[in-house]
């Protein structure tokens, strides 16, 4: 049974104009159920964690700061959103659904989260949209129950995963790999464990054949026994932020390579979905869909 965390809070509603497109949250669920990739059972509600797998990642006086409200506005401002207690509980919210889904990933082999893949979190600020690093968190809540013992990040959204890649720097359990546009937000790029920065317009082909040239080895060579993966949508040639080249099909099979090698291999995966920001919603839906699809036809 594919499981996939999702909570109405997802949906937190932004001031009238704000650029992140919170209505995916929304609209993104009523599509899998509406079109028969997934009925209501496929769904799980996060709640309120404790605070330890959060701490795990995250200093004390930074999520303290965002619980209490009174992060500094220069530090405020760098996230990018209002940030209210309804919005910070909605990230928490999302890190218990990742944590959530990662133990499920662990019964059925894959399960997923509407939301998460906030990548540009650090252990101590956030930015990006990002407040807490929900695969961070899982990855270390994994770890620390000893529930896996090698864990790799296959980071395809289209920004490099930056707080991710600062978070394990000096962790030798956790590898971080991401794939993502050279020109693209962060400009001042931290260092994963390994990075591909693709130029602007890559096309379908070229990103496929990095990732189907690189994916397997590493596997091979990390041999991990848990994968988390961002399968951000914002590498389509329509994305507004992103500047690569990729078409819906592309990101497709993208989703495809990745999923059907763990499913081959038999290592259990968490996938959040990160960014997507094509001007038409319609577009940006279909991406993630797609993921949905694939881990249904693939895994279930
Ligand atoms: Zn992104």
């Amino acid at each position: 049974m594919l499981k996939i965390a999702y909570h109405p809070i997802y949906t937190h509603p932004l001031p009238e104009g704000h650029r992140f497109p919170m209505i995916k949250y929304e609209l993104l669920p009523k599509q899998l159920l509406y079109e028969g990739t997934c009925i209501e059972e496929n769904f799980f509600k996060p709640e309120i964690p404790d605070t330890g797998p959060i701490l795990a990642t995250h200093t004390e006086a930074y999520y303290n700061s965002l619980k209490k409200l009174s992060l500094d506005p220069k530090s405020a401002r760098k996230i990018g959103f209002p940030l209210s207690k309804e919005l910070i509980n909605r990230e928490v919210i999302i890190t218990d659904g990742t944590i959530k889904a990662s133990e499920y990933a662990l019964t059925y082999g894959l399960a997923m989260n509407i939301a998460g893949g906030t990548h540009h979190a650090y252990s101590d600020r956030g930015e990006a949209f990002c407040l807490l690093n929900d695969q961070a968190i899982g990855a270390r809540y994994l770890i620390q129950k000893r529930l896996a013992k090698k864990i790799l990040i296959v980071d395809l959204d289209v920004h490099q995963g930056n707080g991710t890649a600062k978070i394990f720097e000096n962790d030798t359990t956790v590898f971080t790999f991401s794939i993502h546009g050279a020109n693209n937000y962060p400009f001042k790029k931290e260092k994963s464990d390994l990075d591909i920065a693709l130029p602007n317009q890559t096309n379908d082909q070229q990103y496929l054949n990095t990732l189907k040239e690189i994916l397997p080895k590493l596997i091979q060579k990390q041999k991990p026994d848990f994968i988390y993966y961002l399968s951000g949508v914002d590498i389509l040639a329509t994305d507004k932020l992103g500047k690569l080249g990729c078409t819906l099909a592309g990101c497709k099979e993208r989703d495809r390579f990745v999923l059907q090698i763990c499913k081959d291999l038999s290592i259990p995966i968490m996938c959040a979905m990160g960014g997507g920001y094509s001007p038409d919603i319609k577009t940006i839906i279909e991406a993630h869909a797609n993921t949905f699809r694939v881990a249904q036809d693939i895994f279930f």
